[in-house]
C-alpha cells in the first residue's frame, strides 16, 4: 500500500511557518517514489485555544488516532502563558497528546552535516565528526507525576513528583539497546542516581537488562557529567539513553553540535501513530518574520518515512536534499556565516524540494 494518512498540526508561532515546507517537500518526495500522501491540518496549542477555547480538542486527538503519523510543529506562546497549568498549551496538549497515543520513545538523532561545522559555537576539533542518537522516555517522570500547590503561613509551597516504574524504565532501555546494535554498539545511560531514588531503580534497570546485549557497550553517566561531556567531547557518544526531563534539557544542549536547535529533528513512538516533530518550540521572538530554520522539521519527515512508512529510500533522498542545499552554500539565519546566502524560511523549503527530482 502506498497510501498515507497523516494529521498536520502545525500548533503556534513559527509552527505556521515551518509546517508548509515540511509537507511540501514530503509532496515532492512522494511524487518521486509514488507515495501517496493525504494531508489533514487540525489545530492545536494556542491555535486550537483560540478556536475552539481548548488546546486539545476531540476532533484533533480524533484525526490523530486515525492517521497512520502525525506531523507537528510546535505549541505555546506568551499569548498563553498565563493560562492555568490545565488550559496551557504545552501542559494540557503536547503532553496528554504524546500520552494518550502511549508515545513513550522520543528519538533525537544528534549529527553534524559537516558544512555546518563552522556554523556551531562550539570548536570544530571538538564536534567535527560526532554523531550520536539520544533516546529520551517521554511519557513519565517529572511532566507527568501528581503536581500540587498549598497556600502556606508565609506563601505557597509547590510540589512537583518524579515517578518511574520498572516497566517505564525496561521499555525504553531495550529500545536503547536495540538502536545502539544497528549503530556503533554503545549506550550511555544518563541519570541522577547519586541523589534520586528514581535514579537509583534506574540504574539497577539497566544493569539488569544489560547482560541481553552483550555486544553492546554500557556506561553510566550522572546527568551532570553528561551536560558537560557533551561539550567537552560529544564524539564519545553513540546512543545515549535517559528520563524525560534530561533529556528535554539535554538535547538542547546537543542541539548546538548540529550548529543550531533548528536543525533537530525528533521522533516519538511506541504506540500505533507515531508523531513527528522538531525538538525546538515556536520561537515567538523570531515567529510571523520567514525567519525560522524549516530543516529540523523536514528532517522530521524523513523520520516520518523511515519509522511510521519503512521507506528508507525516500527518507534518505530528503536527508541528500538538505545536504545539497547547504553544500551550495545557503543557510537560515540561525545558521548564518560570513559569505553564506541567507534564506528565509520559505524560500529554504523550495531550494530543498527542487533538489528532489
Ligand atoms: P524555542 O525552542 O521556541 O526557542 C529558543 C531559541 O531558539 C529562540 O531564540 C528561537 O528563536 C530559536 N529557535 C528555535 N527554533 C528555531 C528555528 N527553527 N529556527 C531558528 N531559530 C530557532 O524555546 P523557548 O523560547 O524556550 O520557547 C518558546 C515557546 O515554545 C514556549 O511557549 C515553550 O513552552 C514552547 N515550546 C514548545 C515545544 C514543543 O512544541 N514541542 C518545545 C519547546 C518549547
Amino acid at each position: 500500500m502506498n497510501r498515507y494518512r497523516i494529521a498536520v498540526l502545525p500548533g503556534d508561532g513559527i509552527g505556521q511557518e515551518i509546517i508548509p515546507q515540511a509537507v511540501k517537500v514530503l509532496k515532492k518526495v512522494g511524487e518521486k517514489y509514488d507515495l501517496e500522501f493525504n494531508f489533514t491540518e487540525a489545530p492545536v496549542g494556542g491555535a486550537a485555544i483560540d478556536i475552539a477555547g481548548v488546546p486539545l480538542p476531540e476532533d484533533t486527538m480524533k484525526l490523530c488516532q486515525e492517521s497512520e503519523a502525525i506531523l507537528l510543529g510546535a505549541i505555546g506562546g506568551p499569548k498563553w502563558d498565563q493560562l492555568p497549568t490545565h488550559i496551557r498549551p504545552e501542559a494540557a496538549a503536547l503532553l496528554p497528546l504524546r500520552k494518550r497515543l502511549g508515545l513513550y520513545a522520543n528519538i533525537r538523532p544528534v549529527a553534524l552535516y559537516p558544512e555546518l561545522v563552522a556554523a556551531s559555537t562550539l570548536k570544530e576539533e571538538v564536534i567535527a565528526g560526532t554523531d550520536m542518537v539520544v533516546i529520551r522516555e517521554l511519557t513519565g517522570g517529572l511532566y507527568f507525576g501528581e503536581k500540587r500547590r498549598e497556600k502556606t503561613e508565609t506563601g505557597e509551597l509547590a510540589l512537583d513528583t518524579l515517578i518511574y516504574t520498572t516497566e517505564e524504565i525496561e521499555r525504553i532501555v531495550r529500545l536503547a539497546f536495540e538502536t545502539a546494535k544497528g549503530r556503533r554498539n554503545k549506550v550511555t545511560s544518563v541519570d541522577k542516581a547519586n541523589v534520586l531514588e528514581s535514579g537509583r531503580l534506574w540504574r539497577e534497570t539497566v544493569m539488569k537488562i544489560a547482560p541481553d546485549y552483550p555486544e553492546v557497550e554500557l556506561d553510566h553517566m550522572y546527568v551532570d557529567n553528561c551536560a558537560m561531556q557533551l561539550v567537552r567531547s560529544p564524539k564519545q557518544f553513540d546512543v545515549i539513553v535517559t528520563e524525560n526531563t534530561f533529556g528535554d534539557i539535554l538535547t538542547d544542549q546537543a542541539s548546538m553540535i548540529s550548529g543550531s536547535i533548528g536543525m533537530l529533528a525528533s521522533a516519538s513512538i511506541g504506540g500505533k501513530v507515531g508523531l513527528y516533530e522538531p525538538s525546538h518550540g515556536s520561537a515567538p521572538d523570531i515567529a510571523g518574520q520567514n525567519k525560522a530554520n524549516p530543516l529540523a522539521t523536514i528532517l522530521s519527515g524523513a523520520m516520518m518515512l523511515e519509522y511510521s512508512f519503512h521507506r528508507l529510500e525516500a527518507a534518505q533522498e530528503i536527508k541528500e536534499a538538505v545536504a545539497k542545499v547547504l553544500k551550495k552554500g545557503y543557510r537560515t539565519a540561525d545558521l548564518a556565516e560570513a559569505g553564506k546566502k541567507i534564506l528565509g524560511t520559505e524560500e529554504m523549503g523550495n531550494l530543498v524540494a527542487d533538489e528532489i527530482r
